[in-house]
């Protein structure tokens, strides 16, 4: 399959990988700001500048016209502000553009804009590939490569902004793209901090979700943070045999503990939670699954967001017919479950996590 490659004349180049200037994004408020004063700058400089790279778009400090030019000239010598690279692009009819970036080491992650009426929200990676194995999912198929670092995580933040047209503003952030946020959670944290920062993205925690598998650990942590992000936890499945068939590292954490876990955020960040749960054609479409989903879910404040299986080449997965997942939501609904059926956006680019990396690499096999 061959993707259309767009903009790729208008990229930046990035700075080849040995440039010993550190990469801006990857750089906290906190130390860019202890860098100015040594510099003999006043504090509010690093605000100055945050502002410059993520409110007005700039990407070369000599555009940054309220610094000192002696300053930008400093800072160019020191920082990188971009280090990955756009490699491929692709715009769905219904409007969600989804974008390859190529990271300094060669990796590639993926991550997409979606439009919904005035909702411009962007599903950003965290890891390259992915450890957790769920047998359905492209992105984790060859394992994990490694974490990105918090500049890489708000660089795609920054490229998937730089598509939007007058008028539009990011609304929302999904951390549902390639990796498992929670192995990565510090990086994860520190980017977030930067888009709800008020000089960074401006996005409020309340339209930012991050997405898991259900580390447990990782969620108690996430709850300590005290910051209320949405928490959305990918079940897949009612009950052990069958979640530890979907998702292996439920053989090490069992859903008791993932719910008891989603139960603590609940009661800690006063968020509704979202649980995941994408439909595999005669997998776990069952009228007794959705049974099952009701018992566990019923009594919980959460939302059930059921994903029609997005079909990725290779494996043996299908998307239910339409009259198996109008019988799933029947059930659901009246169990009493709150649910919601995802629209498949943006299927025509092959927008489900980990699928255009691995259709561009074995299109260039
Ligand atoms: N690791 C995290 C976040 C990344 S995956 C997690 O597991 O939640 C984001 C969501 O997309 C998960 O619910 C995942 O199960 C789902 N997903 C993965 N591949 C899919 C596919 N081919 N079709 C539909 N949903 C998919």
């Amino acid at each position: 399959m061959t993707l259309p490659v767009l903009d790729s004349a208008s990229e930046p180049t990035p700075a080849p990988v040995d440039d010993a200037r550190r990469h801006l994004l990857d750089v906290s408020q906190q130390e860019l700001t202890q860098w100015l004063v040594e510099q003999g700058q006043p504090a509010f400089r690093a605000k100055q500048i945050i502002h410059w790279v993520f409110q007005r778009r700039v990407t070369d400090f000599d555009q940054m016209s309220d610094l000192p030019k002696s300053l930008r000239q400093q800072l160019a010598e020191s920082f990188r502000i971009l280090v990955t690279r756009q490699s491929a692009a692709t715009e769905s009819s219904d409007g969600t553009d989804k974008l390859l970036v190529s990271l300094p080491d060669g990796g590639e992650v993926e991550c997409v804009l979606l439009r919904d009426g005035t909702r411009r929200s962007i599903c950003i990676s965290s890891q390259v590939g992915c450890a957790m194995g769920c047998v359905f999912c492209a992105s984790g198929l060859d394992g994990v490569d490694r974490n990105l670092t918090t500049g890489e995580i708000l660089e795609q933040m920054l490229l998937l902004q730089s598509r939007l047209g007058e008028g539009e503003r990011l609304s929302h952030i999904v951390m549902m793209g390639m990796g498992e946020p929670l192995a990565n959670l510090d990086r994860v944290l520190g980017a977030l901090d930067v888009a709800r920062s008020s000089d960074g993205l401006g996005i409020s925690p309340r339209r930012i979700t991050i997405s898991t598998v259900g580390l447990p650990p990782a969620i108690d942590r996430l709850a300590n943070s005290g910051v209320p992000y949405n928490l959305a936890v990918s079940l897949h499945a009612p009950n052990d045999e069958l979640r530890s068939e979907l998702v292996p590292i439920n053989q090490k954490i069992g859903i008791d503990a993932v719910l008891d876990a989603a139960d603590r955020y609940f009661d800690s960040s006063g968020r509704r939670l979202t649980f995941e749960y994408v439909l595999l054609g005669d997998v776990n479409d069952s009228d007794e699954s959705a049974r099952q989903l009701v018992k566990l879910l019923r009594h919980r404040r959460v939302l059930l967001n059921v994903i029609p299986y997005n079909p990725v080449t290779g494996l043996p997965y299908v998307t239910p017919s339409k009259r198996s997942i109008a019988n799933f939501r029947q059930i659901l609904e009246s169990g009493g479950v709150n649910v919601k059926f995802r629209q498949r956006k943006g299927s025509d680019i092959d927008a489900a996590c980990g699928q255009l990396r691995r259709n561009r690499a074995s299109s260039e096999k």
